[in-house]
């Protein structure tokens, strides 16, 4: 018999849910033992339904970059909530979201709406197939652009093969149409190109991956990266789900045009932080490629909850508190105090550990050095990270349940939350 309410709940979500959650990663199947479910969060704390309280690093993957129950946010929502929950009629506030966006990410004159990364991703790249006309798309390993069938496809043994699907239940003749390619190699890019340039209607990436923990993609590659598709008619996608107003006020790509002249992605995908924890996403593009898109052009793209007013309402009041001058210096300082804490107390324990941080995400691996890669990635220590994670969950610390995904600090995380954070580090590395 179960012995605790987690426990117990678990056994009955399994019964009517399948592995008892709603999307996999929950599930704690990477390490092992009882997920937690949650009952109510207030700031940086998650409480379960047991009344323990977590100091939250996972920010609902993200999103929650003010913190859980933030006043200005929770208002904006319940008012919202009052006017009518949905439409399926345009309302003002989208426009207001559009135009707050937009105003931050200048790569982009339009964007449309949708209500997941999944259906953002999926959306743009439908987008840049009916603008080029072509069917190849670019993805590379440890990358993750949601569950579009297109997108769960791993490499094959060279360049010259198809992608292989990653999932049952996408055809092979689907996954075909995916060149799979390894992070930041520079060469595999180049031969890609060369081979198969005229034919590639987009190249999709993160720019720095959270789906694999925290890889950067490198300034020379992503100049290369850049080069290939302009010289090729290529559309470059930047999926900035994760990454977007959460590393920087304009996503990772202010990052890169700060370090390459004249850098700007063709198409980019919104998410998480948009919707400041609603079911909200965007994609968005120049002009001339927006306007491919309906009831202006030929590329279908539509949704029922698209724009909800009560999510639109929730990303507005988010983004207008991370607009707020000094916002991110202070979240960034606030992670980058986290990871450097992290880094001195492995090196006391003389425990191998590399840790990176941009704004209000960071990544760290059982590692010598800083993976480059999926395969890197991979073979950091994965034993390690599952005896740490359940010795920081034991202390009331929450971190994502596999290695190979980012955490996130908000403007909740106090000193003090970072320093028992760190206490409980301490302690958990020599675990
Ligand atoms: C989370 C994520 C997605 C998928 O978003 P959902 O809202 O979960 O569908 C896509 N791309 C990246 C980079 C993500 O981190």
């Amino acid at each position: 018999m179960p012995s605790s309410r987690n426990a117990a709940l678990f056994d009955r979500a399994q019964a009517v849910i399948p592995g008892g959650v709603n999307s996999p990663v929950r599930a704690f199947r990477a390490v092992g033992g009882t997920p937690r479910f949650i009952h109510r969060a207030q700031g940086a704390y998650l409480f379960d339904v047991e009344g323990t309280r977590f100091i939250d690093y996972i920010g609902s993957w993200g999103p929650m970059i003010l913190g859980h129950g933030h006043p200005a946010v929770l208002e904006a929502v319940v008012a919202a909530a009052r006017d009518g929950l949905s439409f399926g009629a345009p309302t003002e506030r989208e426009v207001e979201l559009a135009e707050e966006i937009l105003q931050l990410v200048p790569s982009m004159d339009q964007l449309r709406l949708v209500s997941s990364g999944t259906e953002a991703a999926m959306s743009a790249l439908r987008l840049a197939r009916g603008a080029t006309g072509r069917k190849l798309i670019v993805k590379f390993e440890g990358c993750y652009h949601g569950h579009a069938d297109a997108l769960l496809v791993k490499a094959g043994s060279g360049l010259a093969t198809f992608g292989h699907p990653t999932s049952a239940g996408v055809p092979e003749e689907v996954a075909r149409h995916t060149v799979v390619l390894e992070y930041n190699n520079v060469e595999a890019l180049e031969a890609a190109f060369a081979l198969r340039g005229e034919q590639i209607a987009c190249v999709m990436i993160e720019p720095i991956c959270g789906n694999m923990n925290f890889v950067r993609a490198s300034v020379p590659f992503m100049k290369r990266l850049r080069e290939l598709c302009t010289e090729h008619g290529s559309l470059l996608v930047f999926d900035e789900v994760m990454t977007g107003f959460r590393v920087a006020l304009g996503g990772a790509q202010s990052l890169y045009a700060a370090l390459i002249p004249g850098f700007a992605p063709d198409i980019s995908v919104f998410g998480k932080v948009i919707g400041g924890g609603m079911p909200l996403a965007a994609f968005g593009a120049r002009r001339d490629v927006m306007r491919h898109l309906a009831p202006l052009g030929a590329v279908y793209q539509a949704g029922t909850l698209s724009g909800n007013p009560v999510a639109t309402a929730c990303g507005l009041a988010t983004l207008r508190e991370i607009r707020r001058p000094g916002f991110f210096e202070e979240l960034s300082a606030c992670t980058q105090a986290l990871v450097t804490g992290l880094r001195t107390a492995a090196a006391e324990a003389g425990v191998p550990l590399a840790a990176d941080s941009e704004g209000g995400m960071f990544g760290f691996f059982f590692a010598e050095a800083l993976p480059q890669n999926y395969g890197q990635v991979m073979a950091s220590d994965s034993a390690r990270f599952n005896r740490f994670f359940h010795a920081m969950l034991a202390r009331g610390v929450y971190l994502a349940p596999a290695m190979y995904e980012a955490c996130f600090v908000s403007a909740a995380h106090s000193d003090q939350d970072l320093q028992a954070s760190l206490e409980a580090a301490r302690a958990a590395l020599r675990c």
